[in-house]
């Protein structure tokens, strides 16, 4: 086969924070590492991450990680690995100390030491007073690491491919994963990127949803090769979405604005979230601020001619807190709405946010699914860290500020692990051109001719398929009838093809495979979602109000090539201290 090859310590699939904080790990211990990105690394999403990163660092008040893994543990709705969410928490100091290090611009307070702010579902001495664990650089954090860690990167040798698709995973027929098949965007070649052990780190799948805060780049692709790779995702149901969108265009206005003292009012110029968690109010866990603007809303006190939205005020605050701490959210209310927070109060509603779910890791990185006898049994050669990962340090709903958190901490474990994993394999395995056939004829799968549904069509029908049907509120008939429609938009997509006009363009081949990516997600989600017969964090049923921990307190796990659903346990023991034991979650 006429196929350019490169060959690789490690392959890092993604150059996000995940990607990024890893490669750098590996680099600095000497591994020939190569980097794939669909996007020059800095335009990978984490550069719009804007509130900050959890350490219990306690430069404003007392703090420790104890606390601190409680809180994720009850913001998780208990559905968290407790053993991973130990080692995230214990972690987060020293993570966020080598970002300084790394030459990140954190914020200041007068004493030198690092800002921090108040975020949702925080709290001192175990459910107590809220904390200030949120590490800021004004509301640019994600900007700012992300810049670092490229720079270290650079510095460090890391080998990049910069604007490449990952097309597919290559694995030989003893299961072990050997690197990945990707096209340049530009001039549309493939290469074959051979390596002894491969990470995805490709980020959420939130474009699954009409309205939402991500980049049109996160589409899911590294959950998609994990499944045509044969491993389930895990958790899918849970997809988070976060009050304070722009309302009617999804754009993230932070959690840090409520940090920083704003609140909710709805048409009665009411602080109604006072009515719904009366000791954290506005800071109250994202699912809870969420499912209270939906209510509000529904309950005819929204805001607005269509009295569709509610308002996040902020003009209280004072013109010089809105402009040092939060000029990014400012630039983007002037920009969408044409509303300047000094002055008047944003629109706001729920949006699509982030994936709870995701490829099944325990906390060294390595991809765990039943592929072999054991459940627990890695897949050889292959790491999955970040957004895509699923460890699961978030169970079924994320705090605010632990994404940053988990795409370091993860993303450097991941790295550790991967350096044993060179040091006991040093050569690359054979790889056999079979096993690249079935990638190649996903690429050139589109460029062929023919006159089928058009696949912007059937991505548009998937969006707004996932919006009606697996939104805020879900009930069994909406779910079925989602599930129908996702398996109906999947099956009439086997036979879509580009446009004579479109083929040429590499570009127009991306989407067409993101599309396909978005639809396996879609289904993966969906379908979790319709089995839960539960309420347990971001998964709210009407028709099953309660949380069901006899029945329910297991992750869900969806596998591609069966169509179907298995579940395995949640881990409750942590690493050194006493499991926290599921109650009544309450804010
Ligand atoms: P990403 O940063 O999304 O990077 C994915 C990478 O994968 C990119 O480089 C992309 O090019 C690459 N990629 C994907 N598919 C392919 C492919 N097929 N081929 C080649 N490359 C591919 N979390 C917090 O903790 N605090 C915050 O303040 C915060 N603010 C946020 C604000 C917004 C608007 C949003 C949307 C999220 C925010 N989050 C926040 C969440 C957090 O930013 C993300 O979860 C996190 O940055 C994801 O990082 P990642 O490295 O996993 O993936």
């Amino acid at each position: 086969m006429n196929l350019e090859r490169r060959r690789f310590d490690a392959l890092i699939i993604g150059a996000g924070g995940a990607g990024l904080r890893a490669a750098l790990q590996l680099a600095r211990a000497d591994a020939k590492v190569a980097v794939v990105s669909k996007v020059f690394p800095t335009r990978s999403h984490t550069v719009a991450a804007q509130g900050g990163v959890n350490a219990a660092l306690a430069n404003v008040v007392e703090d420790n990680w104890h606390w601190h893994m409680f809180d994720t543990v009850k913001g998780s709705d208990y559905l968290g690995d407790q053993d991973a969410i130990e080692y995230m928490c214990r972690a987060a100091p020293q993570v966020v100390y080598e970002l300084d290090h790394f030459g990140v611009p954190f914020s200041r307070l007068e004493d030198g030491n690092i800002y921090q702010r108040a975020f949702g579902g925080q709290s001192r001495n175990f459910g107590g007073e809220q904390a200030m664990r949120t590490c800021a650089a004004a509301d640019r954090t994600g900007h700012a690491i992300l810049h670092s860690l490229y720079q270290q990167n650079i510095r460090a040798k890391t080998h990049f491919f910069d604007e490449y698709f990952a097309v597919d995973l290559i694995k030989d027929a003893d299961g072990h994963v050997l690197g990945a098949l990707a096209f340049s965007i530009e001039t549309g070649e493939p290469i074959l990127i051979e390596a002894k052990a491969t990470l995805l780190a490709t980020g959420g799948a939130g474009q699954m949803y009409r309205t939402n805060t991500n980049a049109l780049i996160n589409t899911g692709d590294g959950l998609a090769m994990a499944l045509r790779a044969g491993i389930p995702l895990q958790d899918m149901e849970f997809i988070q979405f976060h009050p304070t969108g722009i309302a009617g265009r999804g754009m993230l206005i932070t959690e840090g604005s409520r940090g920083e003292g704003g609140y909710l009012l709805n048409s009665d110029g009411e602080r109604f979230m006072e009515r719904y968690a009366p000791h954290a109010k506005d800071l109250a866990s994202r699912d809870v601020v969420s499912r209270a603007i939906y209510t509000e809303v529904k309950e005819g006190r929204g805001v607005g001619p269509n009295k569709d939205h509610v308002l996040l005020k902020l003009d209280h605050l004072g013109a010089d807190v809105i402009k040092s701490r939060l000029p990014g959210i400012r630039d983007s209310s002037m920009t969408f709405v044409h509303v300047d927070p000094i002055e008047q109060p944003i629109p706001i509603y729920p949006t699509c946010h982030y994936m709870m779910g995701g490829i099944p890791t325990n906390r060294h990185g390595e991809v765990v699914a039943p592929l072999r006898e054991s459940a627990e049994e890695p897949v050889p050669g292959l790491y999955a860290a970040g957004e895509c990962a699923c460890v699961s340090v978030h169970g079924a709903n994320r705090l605010g500020g632990n994404s940053l958190l988990d795409i370091l901490v993860f993303g450097r474990a991941a790295a550790n692990q991967m350096i044993e994993f060179l040091a006991e394999n040093p050569h690359n395995r054979p790889m056999d051109d079979s096993a690249v056939d079935a990638a190649m004829a996903r690429l050139h799968r589109w460029e062929k001719k023919g006159d089928g549904e058009r696949p912007e069509q059937l991505r548009a029908e998937l969006k707004k398929a996932m919006e009606d049907h697996a939104g805020v509120f879900r009930e069994e008939g909406l779910l079925a009838e989602g599930v129908k429609k996702v398996r109906e938009i999947a099956e009439r997509f086997k036979d879509a093809t580009l446009s004579d006009h479109s083929r040429v363009f590499n570009t127009a081949r991306v989407e067409a495979m993101e599309t396909e990516n978005l639809i396996d997600c879609a289904m993966a989600a969906s379908m979790s979602a319709h089995a839960r017969q539960e309420s347990r964090g971001a998964h709210s049923r009407v028709d099953f109000e309660k949380r069901d921990d006899e029945k329910w307190m297991k992750h869900t796990l969806y596998f591609l090539e069966s169509d179907s659903l298995d579940y395995k346990p949640v881990r409750t023991r942590p690493l050194t201290v006493e499991s926290f034991p599921p109650k009544e979650r309450v804010y």
